[in-house]
């Protein structure tokens, strides 16, 4: 038996993540889960939208299923969220965007990895303002960060076998910031012969990435880059309902779909369980439960393709209860 970390978090969080959780059981993967707060279900409880409980959580069990938590804007905490990476230094995010036959999408084939740095960047919180009519954010970008998220993208397209990496940034602009970050990835790149690597300047990426999505393979990008892109990058595959993603580091991975709360939706039971079931997916993977991940990997395909039980977001009527129980009866076929 495993044991892991679970943060139903806010909005359609708790609907989303126990429909993933029910789905890893029923593939057979006994985990015991040790269920925490983070956000506003934290606020409520222990006046602290990031408990020191859920770190101590975390770090015990190196692993967690998160669902989304809301961020106030402007005010107040910082992000649970941001806190919560740098706490536990997860100094990567990774997602996998790629086409699901049958959900609603422009684009076919689509197969790419995003791994955006997660630690720094204008997301290190820092600004201030100067007297009342001026406000400065600082953006920090190292070489020590640089090069690890590098050697995580390049070490990945070794194990996955894929064929190129692609390095966006403004170092045309910003020359000293994301010129370090420009010349840490090409230094990694060079310990990679094996791997084409290119680079290319952040706004140009975004457009071709409209245009030809096929074109891109892994991707490595500083932090706010990183965010954009991956959240343009699921429109190209169905949207937020369906791309799942992981916060990772050296000591632990937190596992949670790239939506957020969706308040719009919340309670109604009819929230798209897909990105936090694909979640449970590569926390499957992570463990070495390859054979479950591919089983319920397969059933997601299988039930989006036939598009029968399928959520509003995929042009379907089905609530995300009938979705789920749905990927969980197509599990045994092959
Ligand atoms: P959102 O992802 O919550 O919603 C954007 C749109 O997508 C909404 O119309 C929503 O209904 C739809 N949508 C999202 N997930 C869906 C799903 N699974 N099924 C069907 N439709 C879905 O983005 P937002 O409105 O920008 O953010 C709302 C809150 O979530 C904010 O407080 C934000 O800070 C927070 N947030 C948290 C995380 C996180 O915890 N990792 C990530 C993003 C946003």
């Amino acid at each position: 038996m495993y044991k892991a970390t679970l943060i139903p978090g806010d909005g359609i969080g708790p609907e989303v993540i126990s429909a993933a959780t029910s789905v890893i059981e029923a593939a057979g993967v006994d985990i015991k889960w040790d269920e925490k707060q983070v956000g506003q279900a934290a606020m409520a409880k222990y006046n602290n939208p990031l408990p020191e409980d859920t770190i101590n959580s975390i770090e015990i069990n190196r692993i967690a299923l998160k669902g989304p938590t809301t961020t106030e804007i402007g005010k107040g905490f910082r992000s649970a969220n941001i806190s919560l990476r740098q706490r536990l230094n997860l100094y990567a995010n990774i997602r996998p965007i790629k086409t699901i036959e049958g959900a609603k999408t422009k684009y076919k084939g689509v197969d790419l990895v995003i791994f955006r740095e997660n630690t720094e960047d204008l997301y290190m919180g820092i600004e201030h303002m100067i007297g009342k009519d001026a406000a400065e954010s600082i953006k920090i970008i190292t070489r020590e960060a640089s090069e690890r998220i590098a050697s995580m993208a390049f070490s990945y397209a070794v194990k996955e076998k894929r064929k190129k990496v692609t390095c966006a940034h403004k170092a045309n602009i910003m020359k000293l910031s994301d010129g370090l970050f420009l010349s840490s990835v090409r230094s990694v790149a060079g310990k990679f012969p094996d791997i084409q690597y290119e680079e290319v300047i952040a706004d140009g990426l975004f457009m071709n990435m409209v245009m030809n999505p096929q074109d891109y393979d892994v991707l490595v990008l500083p932090n706010l880059y990183g965010d954009l892109l991956s959240e343009m990058s699921a429109g190209l595959v169905g949207g937020l309902g369906v791309v799942p993603g992981v916060n990772i580091g050296v000591e632990a991975a937190v596992f949670e779909p790239t939506h957020g709360t969706a308040l719009d939706i919340a309670g109604q039971g009819i929230a798209n369980p897909t990105a936090a079931i694909l979640c449970g997916v590569m926390l499957l993977r992570h463990l070495g439960e390859k054979a479950a991940a591919e089983r319920i990997y397969n059933s997601v395909s299988r039930v989006i393709k036939d598009g029968k039980h399928v959520t509003r977001d995929l042009g379907g009527t089905v609530s995300t209860l009938d979705m789920t129980k749905a990927i969980i009866d197509n599990l045994s076929d092959r």
